[in-house]
Protein backbone atom coordinates (compact mmCIF):
# COMPACT_ATOMS: atom_id res chain seq x y z
CA UNK A 1 0.00 0.00 0.00
CA UNK A 2 0.86 3.65 -0.51
CA UNK A 3 -0.01 4.69 2.78
CA UNK A 4 2.49 3.47 4.92
CA UNK A 5 3.07 3.27 8.84
CA UNK A 6 6.98 3.73 9.55
CA UNK A 7 9.59 3.29 11.94
CA UNK A 8 8.55 6.46 13.99
CA UNK A 9 5.23 5.55 15.95
CA UNK A 10 3.58 8.57 14.77
CA UNK A 11 4.35 8.91 11.48
CA UNK A 12 2.01 7.99 8.51
CA UNK A 13 3.98 8.05 5.16
CA UNK A 14 2.06 8.63 1.69
CA UNK A 15 4.73 7.70 -1.18
CA UNK A 16 4.74 8.82 -4.45
CA UNK A 17 2.28 7.58 -6.36
CA UNK A 18 -0.89 7.64 -4.82
CA UNK A 19 -1.44 10.28 -7.07
CA UNK A 20 -0.15 10.94 -10.53
CA UNK A 21 2.97 13.44 -10.33
CA UNK A 22 3.54 13.94 -6.50
CA UNK A 23 6.73 16.11 -5.78
CA UNK A 24 7.07 15.27 -2.70
CA UNK A 25 5.56 12.28 -0.34
CA UNK A 26 2.80 12.99 2.45
CA UNK A 27 4.01 13.24 5.81
CA UNK A 28 0.70 12.68 8.30
CA UNK A 29 1.31 12.52 12.39
CA UNK A 30 -1.27 10.43 13.80
CA UNK A 31 -1.68 7.87 16.85
CA UNK A 32 -3.53 4.82 16.94
CA UNK A 33 -7.04 6.27 17.82
CA UNK A 34 -6.28 9.15 15.38
CA UNK A 35 -4.86 6.38 12.71
CA UNK A 36 -7.80 4.58 12.66
CA UNK A 37 -10.55 7.43 11.90
CA UNK A 38 -8.33 8.31 8.71
CA UNK A 39 -8.37 4.55 7.28
CA UNK A 40 -12.28 4.93 8.36
CA UNK A 41 -12.60 7.86 5.98
CA UNK A 42 -10.72 6.25 3.21
CA UNK A 43 -13.22 3.09 3.72
CA UNK A 44 -16.18 5.11 3.52
CA UNK A 45 -15.27 6.91 0.48
CA UNK A 46 -14.41 3.65 -1.04
CA UNK A 47 -18.16 3.05 -0.72
CA UNK A 48 -19.45 6.50 -1.10
CA UNK A 49 -17.53 8.39 -4.45
CA UNK A 50 -20.42 10.73 -4.24
CA UNK A 51 -19.28 12.90 -1.31
CA UNK A 52 -18.41 16.42 -2.21
CA UNK A 53 -14.96 16.20 0.03
CA UNK A 54 -12.60 13.60 -1.04
CA UNK A 55 -10.84 11.93 1.89
CA UNK A 56 -8.00 14.32 3.57
CA UNK A 57 -4.91 11.57 2.63
CA UNK A 58 -5.94 11.92 -1.02
CA UNK A 59 -5.99 15.94 -0.38
CA UNK A 60 -2.30 15.52 1.54
CA UNK A 61 -1.33 13.88 -1.87
CA UNK A 62 -2.97 16.05 -4.17
CA UNK A 63 -0.97 19.52 -2.17
CA UNK A 64 2.32 17.69 -3.08
CA UNK A 65 1.59 18.19 -6.70
CA UNK A 66 1.56 21.70 -6.30
CA UNK A 67 4.53 23.19 -8.18
CA UNK A 68 7.17 24.66 -6.01
CA UNK A 69 6.18 22.56 -3.00
CA UNK A 70 9.44 21.30 -1.24
CA UNK A 71 10.02 18.62 2.05
CA UNK A 72 6.29 16.71 2.00
CA UNK A 73 2.76 17.78 2.54
CA UNK A 74 2.42 17.76 6.10
CA UNK A 75 -0.66 16.72 7.97
CA UNK A 76 -1.20 17.64 11.73
CA UNK A 77 -3.58 14.68 13.57
CA UNK A 78 -6.60 17.23 14.28
CA UNK A 79 -6.17 16.60 10.16
CA UNK A 80 -9.70 16.23 8.18
CA UNK A 81 -11.24 16.58 4.81
CA UNK A 82 -11.61 20.61 3.95
CA UNK A 83 -11.50 22.65 0.28
CA UNK A 84 -8.65 21.46 -1.89
CA UNK A 85 -6.23 21.21 1.12
CA UNK A 86 -7.37 19.45 4.37
CA UNK A 87 -7.71 21.16 7.22
CA UNK A 88 -4.84 20.86 9.33
CA UNK A 89 -2.70 20.10 6.25
CA UNK A 90 0.64 22.47 5.96
CA UNK A 91 2.89 23.21 3.16
CA UNK A 92 6.13 25.10 2.21
CA UNK A 93 7.20 26.57 -1.04
CA UNK A 94 10.12 27.57 -2.26
CA UNK A 95 10.30 31.24 -2.55
CA UNK A 96 13.58 31.13 -5.15
CA UNK A 97 11.90 28.78 -7.43
CA UNK A 98 9.79 30.92 -9.80
CA UNK A 99 7.32 28.14 -10.61
CA UNK A 100 6.29 28.24 -6.76
CA UNK A 101 2.92 28.75 -6.52
CA UNK A 102 0.34 30.40 -4.14
CA UNK A 103 -3.19 28.55 -3.33
CA UNK A 104 -6.29 30.26 -2.31
CA UNK A 105 -7.10 26.46 -0.97
CA UNK A 106 -4.17 26.81 1.35
CA UNK A 107 -5.48 29.60 3.57
CA UNK A 108 -9.21 28.67 3.58
CA UNK A 109 -12.19 30.58 3.42
CA UNK A 110 -12.07 32.55 6.69
CA UNK A 111 -8.65 34.31 6.62
CA UNK A 112 -6.56 34.17 9.96
CA UNK A 113 -9.01 32.65 11.31
CA UNK A 114 -7.56 32.31 14.94
CA UNK A 115 -8.29 32.07 18.45
CA UNK A 116 -7.24 34.98 21.44
CA UNK A 117 -7.19 34.22 24.97
CA UNK A 118 -7.58 36.84 27.25
CA UNK A 119 -6.47 36.64 31.03
CA UNK A 120 -8.47 38.02 34.49
CA UNK A 121 -7.94 37.90 37.77
CA UNK A 122 -11.12 36.10 38.91
CA UNK A 123 -11.27 33.26 40.52
CA UNK A 124 -14.59 30.52 39.84
CA UNK A 125 -15.27 31.31 43.24
CA UNK A 126 -15.88 34.89 42.30
CA UNK A 127 -18.27 34.21 39.20
CA UNK A 128 -19.67 31.08 40.64
CA UNK A 129 -23.13 32.77 41.52
CA UNK A 130 -23.13 35.18 38.47
CA UNK A 131 -22.20 32.50 35.89
CA UNK A 132 -25.74 32.71 34.01
CA UNK A 133 -26.09 36.43 34.27
CA UNK A 134 -21.95 36.54 32.90
CA UNK A 135 -23.06 33.75 29.82
CA UNK A 136 -26.30 36.46 28.92
CA UNK A 137 -24.15 39.51 29.06
CA UNK A 138 -21.61 38.03 26.87
CA UNK A 139 -24.10 36.53 24.47
CA UNK A 140 -26.36 40.39 24.37
CA UNK A 141 -22.77 42.39 23.39
CA UNK A 142 -21.15 40.20 20.98
CA UNK A 143 -23.18 39.66 18.02
CA UNK A 144 -23.40 36.43 17.31
CA UNK A 145 -24.78 34.28 14.33
CA UNK A 146 -25.48 34.25 10.24
CA UNK A 147 -26.58 37.65 9.02
CA UNK A 148 -25.62 39.34 12.35
CA UNK A 149 -24.37 42.85 12.24
CA UNK A 150 -21.70 44.78 14.04
CA UNK A 151 -21.76 47.42 16.74
CA UNK A 152 -19.04 49.46 15.50
CA UNK A 153 -19.79 51.83 13.21
CA UNK A 154 -17.86 51.83 10.39
CA UNK A 155 -18.25 53.12 6.69
CA UNK A 156 -15.99 53.13 3.70
CA UNK A 157 -13.14 55.27 4.49
CA UNK A 158 -12.74 53.73 7.64
CA UNK A 159 -12.76 50.23 6.08
CA UNK A 160 -9.78 51.35 4.25
CA UNK A 161 -7.77 52.78 7.09
CA UNK A 162 -8.67 49.60 8.41
CA UNK A 163 -8.05 47.10 6.57
CA UNK A 164 -4.32 49.07 5.73
CA UNK A 165 -3.73 49.43 9.46
CA UNK A 166 -4.81 46.15 11.37
CA UNK A 167 -4.76 46.38 15.17
CA UNK A 168 -3.05 50.11 15.13
CA UNK A 169 -6.61 50.90 13.79
CA UNK A 170 -8.35 49.82 17.20
CA UNK A 171 -5.63 50.87 19.37
CA UNK A 172 -6.26 54.59 17.61
CA UNK A 173 -10.24 54.22 17.90
CA UNK A 174 -9.95 53.12 21.76
CA UNK A 175 -10.91 49.21 21.07
CA UNK A 176 -7.58 47.97 21.53
CA UNK A 177 -5.30 48.28 24.93
CA UNK A 178 -1.64 49.46 23.18
CA UNK A 179 -0.40 46.39 24.76
CA UNK A 180 -2.55 44.18 23.36
CA UNK A 181 -0.72 44.41 19.99
CA UNK A 182 2.45 42.78 21.03
CA UNK A 183 1.02 39.47 21.84
CA UNK A 184 -0.38 39.09 18.53
CA UNK A 185 1.43 37.33 15.65
CA UNK A 186 2.65 39.88 13.23
CA UNK A 187 1.61 42.59 16.04
CA UNK A 188 -1.77 42.57 14.23
CA UNK A 189 -0.89 43.95 11.05
CA UNK A 190 -0.18 42.41 8.10
CA UNK A 191 2.83 43.60 5.98
CA UNK A 192 1.35 43.09 2.48
CA UNK A 193 -1.80 44.81 3.40
CA UNK A 194 -3.68 46.95 0.59
CA UNK A 195 -7.03 47.52 0.73
CA UNK A 196 -6.60 48.52 -3.25
CA UNK A 197 -6.89 44.82 -4.02
CA UNK A 198 -9.51 44.07 -2.18
CA UNK A 199 -13.61 43.86 -4.31
CA UNK A 200 -16.34 46.01 -3.43
CA UNK A 201 -18.12 43.32 -2.78
CA UNK A 202 -16.18 42.01 -0.41
CA UNK A 203 -15.73 45.81 1.83
CA UNK A 204 -19.73 45.81 1.68
CA UNK A 205 -19.56 42.46 3.74
CA UNK A 206 -17.04 43.58 5.79
CA UNK A 207 -18.52 46.86 6.94
CA UNK A 208 -21.71 45.38 8.82
CA UNK A 209 -19.57 42.48 10.12
CA UNK A 210 -17.01 44.29 11.80
CA UNK A 211 -16.81 42.79 15.42
CA UNK A 212 -19.09 40.05 14.87
CA UNK A 213 -18.38 35.99 16.11
CA UNK A 214 -20.34 34.44 12.70
CA UNK A 215 -21.09 31.11 13.04
CA UNK A 216 -20.68 27.18 13.28
CA UNK A 217 -17.53 26.34 15.43
CA UNK A 218 -16.64 30.25 16.03
CA UNK A 219 -17.03 30.80 19.90
CA UNK A 220 -16.40 33.06 22.99
CA UNK A 221 -15.90 30.84 26.00
CA UNK A 222 -15.71 31.90 29.63
CA UNK A 223 -12.84 28.99 31.10
CA UNK A 224 -11.29 27.93 34.03
CA UNK A 225 -7.72 27.25 33.95
CA UNK A 226 -7.79 23.70 35.02
CA UNK A 227 -4.87 21.13 36.13
CA UNK A 228 -2.21 24.23 37.48
CA UNK A 229 -2.29 25.63 41.18
CA UNK A 230 -3.94 29.11 40.16
CA UNK A 231 -7.47 28.30 39.11
CA UNK A 232 -8.01 31.68 37.20
CA UNK A 233 -10.86 32.52 34.98
CA UNK A 234 -9.71 33.02 31.19
CA UNK A 235 -12.14 34.35 28.31
CA UNK A 236 -11.32 32.25 24.68
CA UNK A 237 -12.22 34.20 21.53
CA UNK A 238 -12.41 31.82 18.26
CA UNK A 239 -13.28 33.62 15.27
CA UNK A 240 -11.95 35.00 11.88
CA UNK A 241 -12.12 37.52 8.72
CA UNK A 242 -16.01 36.88 8.55
CA UNK A 243 -17.83 37.53 5.20
CA UNK A 244 -15.04 39.64 3.58
CA UNK A 245 -12.37 37.01 3.78
CA UNK A 246 -14.80 34.51 2.25
CA UNK A 247 -15.44 37.06 -0.37
CA UNK A 248 -11.66 37.52 -0.83
CA UNK A 249 -11.31 33.82 -1.20
CA UNK A 250 -13.87 33.37 -3.80
CA UNK A 251 -12.29 36.47 -5.59
CA UNK A 252 -9.07 34.81 -6.20
CA UNK A 253 -10.31 31.49 -6.81
CA UNK A 254 -11.68 33.03 -10.01
CA UNK A 255 -8.61 35.21 -10.43
CA UNK A 256 -6.74 32.21 -10.69
CA UNK A 257 -8.97 29.89 -12.85
CA UNK A 258 -8.39 33.07 -15.38
CA UNK A 259 -4.07 33.33 -14.63
CA UNK A 260 -3.95 29.28 -14.57
CA UNK A 261 -4.82 29.50 -18.58
CA UNK A 262 -1.94 32.08 -18.63
CA UNK A 263 0.62 30.29 -16.85
CA UNK A 264 -0.23 27.05 -18.33
CA UNK A 265 -0.59 25.29 -14.76
CA UNK A 266 -2.77 22.47 -14.32
CA UNK A 267 -4.33 20.99 -10.90
CA UNK A 268 -5.37 17.45 -10.30
CA UNK A 269 -8.74 19.12 -8.38
CA UNK A 270 -9.76 21.98 -9.07
CA UNK A 271 -9.92 23.56 -5.90
CA UNK A 272 -6.16 23.89 -5.57
CA UNK A 273 -6.66 26.81 -8.38
CA UNK A 274 -3.22 28.33 -7.56
CA UNK A 275 -1.26 30.90 -9.82
CA UNK A 276 2.87 31.61 -9.35
CA UNK A 277 3.36 33.16 -6.17
CA UNK A 278 5.49 36.24 -8.14
CA UNK A 279 3.11 36.87 -10.77
CA UNK A 280 0.47 39.86 -10.81
CA UNK A 281 -1.96 37.84 -9.61
CA UNK A 282 -0.08 36.14 -7.04
CA UNK A 283 0.86 39.53 -5.38
CA UNK A 284 -2.55 40.90 -5.55
CA UNK A 285 -4.09 37.91 -3.65
CA UNK A 286 -1.27 38.10 -0.86
CA UNK A 287 -2.20 41.74 -0.85
CA UNK A 288 -6.12 41.12 -0.68
CA UNK A 289 -5.33 38.43 2.01
CA UNK A 290 -3.09 40.87 4.13
CA UNK A 291 -6.30 43.23 4.63
CA UNK A 292 -8.46 39.72 5.44
CA UNK A 293 -5.81 39.06 8.26
CA UNK A 294 -6.30 42.70 9.62
CA UNK A 295 -9.89 42.31 9.26
CA UNK A 296 -9.63 39.44 11.08
CA UNK A 297 -7.27 40.82 14.12
CA UNK A 298 -9.65 43.59 14.19
CA UNK A 299 -12.52 41.79 14.40
CA UNK A 300 -11.02 39.45 17.53
CA UNK A 301 -10.14 43.02 18.95
CA UNK A 302 -13.56 44.47 19.13
CA UNK A 303 -15.17 41.47 20.32
CA UNK A 304 -12.32 41.65 23.03
CA UNK A 305 -13.76 44.96 23.62
CA UNK A 306 -17.47 43.85 23.95
CA UNK A 307 -16.17 40.69 26.02
CA UNK A 308 -14.30 43.24 28.38
CA UNK A 309 -17.07 45.41 28.28
CA UNK A 310 -19.66 42.57 29.66
CA UNK A 311 -17.23 41.59 32.44
CA UNK A 312 -16.76 45.29 33.82
CA UNK A 313 -20.86 45.27 34.12
CA UNK A 314 -20.80 42.54 36.10
CA UNK A 315 -18.57 42.80 38.32
CA UNK A 316 -18.77 46.74 38.42
CA UNK A 317 -14.72 46.65 37.88
CA UNK A 318 -12.75 48.39 34.88
CA UNK A 319 -11.57 45.47 32.51
CA UNK A 320 -8.14 46.99 33.31
CA UNK A 321 -8.99 46.25 37.54
CA UNK A 322 -10.23 42.79 36.21
CA UNK A 323 -6.40 42.53 34.46
CA UNK A 324 -8.13 41.64 31.34
CA UNK A 325 -4.28 41.71 29.11
CA UNK A 326 -4.26 39.67 25.88
CA UNK A 327 -2.26 36.44 26.71
CA UNK A 328 -2.28 35.29 23.30
CA UNK A 329 -3.83 35.78 19.67
CA UNK A 330 -2.65 32.52 17.30
CA UNK A 331 -3.47 33.08 13.60
CA UNK A 332 -4.84 29.23 12.64
CA UNK A 333 -6.03 29.91 8.78
CA UNK A 334 -3.01 31.88 7.36
CA UNK A 335 -1.31 28.59 6.61
CA UNK A 336 -4.00 25.89 7.36
CA UNK A 337 -2.80 25.42 11.07
CA UNK A 338 -1.13 27.12 13.83
CA UNK A 339 2.66 28.07 13.98
CA UNK A 340 4.61 26.64 16.98
CA UNK A 341 7.68 28.57 17.04
CA UNK A 342 10.25 27.76 19.90
CA UNK A 343 12.05 29.62 22.69
CA UNK A 344 14.20 32.65 21.65
CA UNK A 345 13.00 32.46 18.13
CA UNK A 346 12.81 36.71 17.28
CA UNK A 347 9.04 36.75 15.65
CA UNK A 348 7.74 35.62 19.05
CA UNK A 349 7.10 38.08 21.94
CA UNK A 350 9.13 39.11 24.99
CA UNK A 351 6.91 37.73 27.12
CA UNK A 352 7.20 33.97 25.52
CA UNK A 353 10.61 34.26 24.71
CA UNK A 354 11.83 31.18 27.17
CA UNK A 355 8.42 29.35 27.39
CA UNK A 356 8.28 29.25 22.98
CA UNK A 357 5.44 30.85 21.19
CA UNK A 358 1.68 30.06 22.76
CA UNK A 359 -0.87 27.49 20.60
CA UNK A 360 -4.03 27.89 21.78
CA UNK A 361 -6.28 24.85 20.73
CA UNK A 362 -9.83 24.63 20.92
CA UNK A 363 -11.06 21.14 21.78
CA UNK A 364 -15.05 21.61 22.00
CA UNK A 365 -18.21 23.20 23.83
CA UNK A 366 -18.31 20.37 26.76
CA UNK A 367 -14.52 19.29 26.51
CA UNK A 368 -11.23 20.88 27.49
CA UNK A 369 -9.23 23.41 25.50
CA UNK A 370 -5.32 23.34 26.01
CA UNK A 371 -2.44 26.17 25.79
CA UNK A 372 0.86 24.72 24.27
CA UNK A 373 4.03 25.59 23.37
CA UNK A 374 6.22 25.68 20.28
CA UNK A 375 9.64 23.49 19.87
CA UNK A 376 12.73 23.64 17.87
CA UNK A 377 11.42 19.93 16.94
CA UNK A 378 8.31 21.59 14.95
CA UNK A 379 10.89 23.88 12.62
CA UNK A 380 12.45 20.32 11.92
CA UNK A 381 9.50 18.16 11.16
CA UNK A 382 6.52 20.78 10.48
CA UNK A 383 7.85 23.28 9.03
CA UNK A 384 6.89 25.86 12.28
CA UNK A 385 3.62 24.06 12.97
CA UNK A 386 1.61 22.31 15.30
CA UNK A 387 -2.19 20.96 15.41
CA UNK A 388 -5.28 23.71 15.84
CA UNK A 389 -7.83 21.81 17.26
CA UNK A 390 -9.80 18.88 17.79
CA UNK A 391 -10.93 18.81 13.97
CA UNK A 392 -14.18 17.15 12.87
CA UNK A 393 -14.81 13.36 13.20
CA UNK A 394 -18.23 13.66 12.05
CA UNK A 395 -19.54 16.11 9.25
CA UNK A 396 -22.24 18.69 10.00
CA UNK A 397 -25.53 16.43 8.58
CA UNK A 398 -24.27 13.33 10.42
CA UNK A 399 -24.36 15.17 13.85
CA UNK A 400 -27.79 16.61 12.97
CA UNK A 401 -28.93 13.27 12.37
CA UNK A 402 -27.70 10.79 14.74
CA UNK A 403 -27.50 13.66 17.92
CA UNK A 404 -30.27 14.44 19.60
CA UNK A 405 -30.77 17.87 21.39
CA UNK A 406 -31.63 17.10 24.76
CA UNK A 407 -28.58 14.39 25.05
CA UNK A 408 -26.11 17.06 24.34
CA UNK A 409 -27.93 19.89 26.55
CA UNK A 410 -28.35 17.96 29.76
CA UNK A 411 -24.24 16.41 29.25
CA UNK A 412 -23.59 20.32 29.21
CA UNK A 413 -26.34 20.98 32.33
CA UNK A 414 -24.40 18.57 34.13
CA UNK A 415 -20.61 19.52 33.38
CA UNK A 416 -22.16 22.96 34.96
CA UNK A 417 -21.28 24.77 31.61
CA UNK A 418 -23.66 27.58 30.58
CA UNK A 419 -24.70 27.99 27.10
CA UNK A 420 -26.58 30.33 24.84
CA UNK A 421 -26.64 29.76 21.01
CA UNK A 422 -28.39 31.76 18.41
CA UNK A 423 -29.43 28.70 16.19
CA UNK A 424 -30.51 25.34 17.97
CA UNK A 425 -29.08 22.65 15.34
CA UNK A 426 -25.98 24.35 16.40
CA UNK A 427 -25.87 22.61 19.98
CA UNK A 428 -25.85 18.53 17.62
CA UNK A 429 -23.63 20.14 15.12
CA UNK A 430 -20.70 21.60 17.44
CA UNK A 431 -21.51 18.63 20.00
CA UNK A 432 -18.37 17.16 21.62
CA UNK A 433 -18.90 14.07 19.72
CA UNK A 434 -18.80 15.52 16.49
CA UNK A 435 -15.00 16.19 17.33
CA UNK A 436 -12.30 13.62 17.26
CA UNK A 437 -10.36 13.38 20.65
CA UNK A 438 -8.90 16.67 21.57
CA UNK A 439 -6.57 15.12 24.16
CA UNK A 440 -5.47 12.57 21.41
CA UNK A 441 -4.93 15.18 19.23
CA UNK A 442 -2.46 17.60 21.42
CA UNK A 443 -0.69 14.22 23.20
CA UNK A 444 -0.01 13.10 19.72
CA UNK A 445 2.05 16.55 18.90
CA UNK A 446 3.33 16.49 22.43
CA UNK A 447 5.15 12.87 21.97
CA UNK A 448 6.03 13.68 18.26
CA UNK A 449 7.56 16.57 19.91
CA UNK A 450 6.20 19.66 17.64
CA UNK A 451 4.51 21.35 20.89
CA UNK A 452 4.51 20.50 24.60
CA UNK A 453 1.45 20.69 26.69
CA UNK A 454 1.37 23.74 28.67
CA UNK A 455 -2.15 23.39 30.79
CA UNK A 456 -5.71 22.52 30.07
CA UNK A 457 -8.90 24.80 30.32
CA UNK A 458 -12.59 23.93 31.51
CA UNK A 459 -15.34 25.49 29.58
CA UNK A 460 -18.10 27.54 32.26
CA UNK A 461 -19.84 29.33 29.47
CA UNK A 462 -19.87 29.15 25.62
CA UNK A 463 -21.66 31.46 22.99
CA UNK A 464 -21.96 30.29 19.44
CA UNK A 465 -23.94 31.47 16.65
P1 LIG B 1 -11.37 25.36 12.67
O1 LIG B 1 -12.75 25.27 12.14
O2 LIG B 1 -10.97 26.73 12.91
O3 LIG B 1 -10.47 24.60 11.77
O4 LIG B 1 -11.27 24.57 14.03
C1 LIG B 1 -11.38 25.13 15.26
C2 LIG B 1 -11.39 24.09 16.36
O5 LIG B 1 -12.08 24.67 17.45
C3 LIG B 1 -12.12 22.79 16.07
O6 LIG B 1 -11.28 21.83 15.50
C4 LIG B 1 -12.62 22.38 17.44
O7 LIG B 1 -11.71 21.49 18.07
C5 LIG B 1 -12.65 23.67 18.24
N1 LIG B 1 -13.99 24.08 18.67
C6 LIG B 1 -15.14 24.11 17.94
N2 LIG B 1 -16.15 24.58 18.68
C7 LIG B 1 -15.68 24.86 19.91
C8 LIG B 1 -16.24 25.42 21.12
O8 LIG B 1 -17.41 25.76 21.22
N3 LIG B 1 -15.40 25.58 22.17
C9 LIG B 1 -14.08 25.24 22.13
N4 LIG B 1 -13.33 25.45 23.21
N5 LIG B 1 -13.53 24.72 21.01
C10 LIG B 1 -14.29 24.55 19.91
MN1 LIG C 1 -13.10 30.31 11.08
MN1 LIG D 1 -10.80 28.65 13.01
Amino acid sequence: SLIEKTDSKHLLKIKKGLVPNMNVEGHVYVNDNLRSLIYEEINAYKVNKSSTFLPAVVQIANVSTLPGIVKASIALPDVHAGYGFAIGNVAAFDMNDEKAVVSPGGVGFDINCGVRLLRTNLFYSDIKTKQEELAQLMFNNIPVGVGSQGVIICNQEYLDDALCSGMDWCVKEGYSWVEDKANCEDNGRSLYADSNCVSIRAKKRGITQMGTLGAGNHYAEIQIVDEIYDKKICVMIHSGSRGLGHQIATDALIDMEKSMKKYKINVIDKQLACTPIHSKEGQNYLKAMGAACNFAWINRSSMTFLARQAFSKCFNQSPDELDMHVIYDVSHNIKRSTRAFPPFHPLIPLDYQYSGQPILIGGTMGTYSYVLTGTEKAMDLSIGSTCHGAGRALSRNKSRNTLNYVDVMNKLKENNISIRVASPKLIMEEAPESYKNVSDVVQTCHDVGISNKCFRLKPVAVIKG
